[in-house]
């Protein structure tokens, strides 16, 4: 069986080891050892300061909303993973989505001034399948509207924009380190704030609003990561380059092989920006050619990902009415293909002779 991804698994011994030292200390959860140590090098690593790890990628959304103490209306992108805005309407706050661009599928920001209003108190984009936005035009509309940007990064671990590591840009960014992710620490995430004094107050509020003893001085919740979700991720981090150099090199032959066929297409990217290679997303021509294509891979016991559908307007919970005609064509024709650093060479080309045939 072959997934749309494989979760990478460091060597047992080295994990071994970590577990040995968290046994030996006794100490499990609470900003330990390994999760001051996991954020230290994930700082050096992404080129950040203020990083905060948490317990998942959505908690590291909801607690940035109540971070930059957001209201009522928060402009975002209909095509992404379903956390995006369910984190918001978990949080009492309502997503408005802003069409993307058909070609990037990132958040179309020549049209995103058109759905801010005196109610918007945020933008929240994505950098869809590590692609990175706009950040330029993000910032002037949000200067010009007095709106706070968070950037959902959970796509784009370790990508540099002009040589700058990617999390610099935004007031606040979040991480997923979900298994699935290319970067994990089995389930986890981070936040990284720009303002100190709101990354003091972060840090209280993944931590019940705690700061010592005897005081509790804000509002917060539990969103802690614990030793052994650091643990995974000290040793995830010790292979990072090999896990991206070998996805690169499965994302190049897809793309070789692939772009001589005229029926698809692929994301248009920004060239100022590095690639982490994490998606292989393709484009077909109908839903109803990727519907073949799922059927047929299927039969090989290939299952590719439809990411992202259903776009997000479509959700039963969402009470306003949007039209986002790029997003919701785009998300009946795109797949994700499987890319993983071990995937094989003869697995890869089993995949490319199913769509070839079908096409
Ligand atoms: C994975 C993902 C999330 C959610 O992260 P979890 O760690 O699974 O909670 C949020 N946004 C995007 C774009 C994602 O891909």
């Amino acid at each position: 069986m072959i997934n749309v991804t494989k979760t990478y698994l460091p060597d047992k011994e080295k994990y071994n080891f970590y577990v040995d030292k968290i046994f030996n200390s006794g100490w499990l959860t609470n900003n330990g050892q390994l999760v001051q140590l996991l954020e230290k090098k994930l700082s050096e690593y992404l080129g950040v300061k203020n990083l905060i790890l948490v317990a998942n990628g959505t908690l590291a959304l909801q607690v940035s909303y109540k971070l930059l103490d957001l209201k009522e209306d928060i402009v975002t992108t209909p095509f992404s993973f379903v956390a995006t805005t369910s984190s918001m309407v978990w949080e009492g706050l309502n997503p408005v989505f802003s069409d993307i661009n058909p070609l990037t599928f990132n958040i179309d920001e020549t049209i995103l001034e058109n759905t801010i209003t005196e109610k918007t108190s945020a933008i929240v984009p994505v950098h869809v399948f590590g692609n990175i936005c706009n950040f330029e035009t993000i910032q002037r509309i949000a200067n010009k509207f007095k709106l706070k940007i968070i950037y959902d990064a959970a796509h784009a671990f370790g990508v540099k924009y002009k040589d700058k590591g990617i999390a610099n840009y935004g007031d606040v960014v979040t991480f997923s380190f979900h298994s699935t992710k290319i970067f994990h620490t089995i389930e986890g995430g981070a936040i990284i704030i720009k303002d100190a004094a709101l990354y003091e107050k972060a840090k209280l509020m993944i931590n019940f609003g705690i700061p010592g003893y005897d005081k509790i001085s804000e509002l917060g919740i539990n969103c802690k990561m614990n030793e052994f979700q650091a643990a995974m991720g000290l040793c995830v981090l010790d292979d990072i380059e090999m896990i991206i150099n070998n996805r690169e090199k499965v994302y190049k032959r897809y793309l070789e092989t692939i772009k001589k066929n005229e029926k698809i297409r692929f994301q248009k990217l920004n060239h100022e920006a590095t690639q982490n290679f994490s998606y292989f997303p393709i484009v077909f021509e109908s839903e109803e050619i990727l519907l073949k294509v799922v059927a047929n891979l299927k039969m090989k016991k290939v299952y590719p990902r439809r990411y992202f559908y259903p776009s997000l307007e479509t959700l039963s919970y969402i009470k306003g009415k949007y039209s986002t005609p790029n997003s919701s064509d785009i998300s009946k024709r795109i797949l994700c293909l499987p890319l993983y650093e071990s995937l094989k060479e003869d697995e890869q080309d089993g995949i490319i002779k199913i769509l070839n045939q079908t096409l």
